[in-house]
């Protein structure tokens, strides 16, 4: 390989991560086999090129700036056995009605990244799982191993590496390949529906802004005298948390006509609050890579560590680079997050801000299962919208789980879960995900506070 750019970034490599710790790692027991499955991966071909990754930069230093606003959205982890069509298409559906929403409600453009074609890996908070007196590694994600409760599933196995991969490809393609074929057009919102949101409270104001905007894009069109392209094709772009460095650096690559490395595996990786170790490997990876980036702040990272964070990880000051996706929790926000925005700014720091206010907000119901209410998250969202607007800043995006599938994962929204419902139809092995029709009321709400 040649390694003439590799002092773009001082003592950077793809692999000098290696030598810092590296938390959430799994054990593999054959090193001969990751080796392999990590020779394969390298030379398949990438998930996304630099061009996009560029794109999404200048699109994220556009939000800095105040023009647009960025909507990420997705599973908290993608599965292998979800990697279905319906799945997809209803994921993206309900990703594009959002934007679709908050363009209306933002009047403002919307950059939309899926949290998905790749986020496979989860950070757990403990190595083993004990249940009934037997104890097993915890699972890390369908990259790393099985969700099932045995020894055998629970073994890190390197082939997922590649399964992951070919996945996410398959799912890059049929989201791409849907956006292509006109699946965003604003001239057909006869698309966008999915039956039973006709059921919801909300289900009339939504329908209202859909044939408003079909209304706009006919009346431009008149007025340009022939159809305007930009309404039938969108941006879509994709991210995950980078967090299994092995498959992280065997997808960092060096491109021709561009100075450096780039994660080809997605367009925008980010750092997860378990990772955000200054010294950690995490953060030695990312500081080498030229993608646009996030990372999580939690109210447990002093404003000290957050400073530091973005010298060592965008030392240039380059506009777009780098995201702060704080998630605080409903309770804690407003204690937190302006003394943040003050030392950012203070310190000159460009950054993009983005709101997550699901992993502040997780708590346990009476029947053990993990659950998110949706008042919090709605509360969290409208508060980081004041907080920003009376620190003279701006919150430019929300970072959110959530799925186009009928679950009852969430408390709360329009239809009033309740810990009975959570039974009904739990399906994530993670974090608790809002469904579709909570997905698009608090879009309505983001739209109602910020527009
Ligand atoms: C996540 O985004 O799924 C996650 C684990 O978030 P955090 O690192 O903020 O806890
Ligand atoms: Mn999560």
């Amino acid at each position: 390989m040649n390694d003439v750019n590799d002092a773009t970034v001082s003592g950077w490599k793809p692999d000098s991560w290696q030598r810092k710790t590296a938390a959430q790692q799994p054990h593999y027991p054959d090193a001969d086999a990751l080796a392999a499955a990590l020779g394969q991966l390298r030379t398949l071909p990438p998930l996304v090129t630099s061009w996009e990754v560029n794109n999404l930069k200048a699109q994220i230093a556009r939000a800095q700036a105040g023009e647009t606003f960025v909507l990420q959205g997705g599973d908290c982890a993608e599965s292998f056995a979800d990697c279905r069509s319906d799945v997809i298409a209803n994921r993206l559906k309900v990703l594009l009605q959002m934007s679709l929403v908050l363009v209306h409600g933002l009047r403002q453009r919307v950059v939309r990244i899926g949290r998905f074609a790749g986020q496979y890996a989860k950070p757990r908070s403990a190595d083993l799982e004990t249940r009934h007196g037997t104890t097993l590694p915890s699972y890390r994600g369908d990259l790393v191993n099985g969700p099932d409760f045995t020894a055998a599933a629970r073994i890190p196995d390197p082939q997922r590496l590649l399964e992951g991969h070919m996945r996410s490809a398959m799912t890059i393609n049929f989201v791409r390949g849907l956006i292509d074929g006109g699946f965003a057009d604003l001239h057909h919102p006869e698309y966008w529906d999915l039956s039973w949101v006709r059921h919801s409270p909300l289900a009339v104001e939504y329908q209202r802004m859909v044939d408003m905007l079909g209304d706009s894009v006919r009346f431009m069109e008149t007025l340009a005298g022939g159809s305007i392209s930009d309404f039938s094709r969108v941006d879509f772009y994709t991210s995950h948390e980078a967090l299994l460095l092995w498959s992280e650096q065997a997808q960092t690559r060096q491109v021709p006509r561009s100075d450096g490395w780039y994660n080809l595996s997605t367009h925008f990786p980010w750092i997860g609050m378990r990772t955000a170790e200054l010294d950690g490997a995490h953060v030695e990876y990312c500081r080498g890579i030229r993608n646009p980036m996030g990372v999580k702040v939690s109210p447990s990272m002093t404003t000290e560590w957050v400073l530091a964070l973005c010298r060592v990880l965008n030392p240039e000051n380059e506009p777009g680079r780098l995201t702060l996706i704080h998630r605080m929790g409903a309770d804690k926000i407003g204690d937190h997050l302006p003394a943040l925005i003050e030392a950012v700014r203070a310190a000159g720091h460009r950054v993009l801000w983005m709101c997550d206010p699901m992993h502040g907000n997780t708590i346990t119901a009476p029947n053990g299962l993990k659950t998110r209410p949706f008042e919090r998250v709605a509360s969290e969202v409208e508060q980081a919208f004041a907080i920003h607007k009376a620190c003279g800043s701006r919150l430019g995006g929300v970072h959110l789980e959530l799925t186009g599938e009928d679950v009852t994962e969430c408390t709360g929204g329009a239809r009033n879960l309740s810990h009975e419902d959570l039974e009904r139809a739990y399906k994530s092995q993670v974090d608790p995900r809002l469904n579709y029709e909570q997905a698009l009321e608090l879009a309505i709400r983001i739209a109602r506070v910020a527009g």
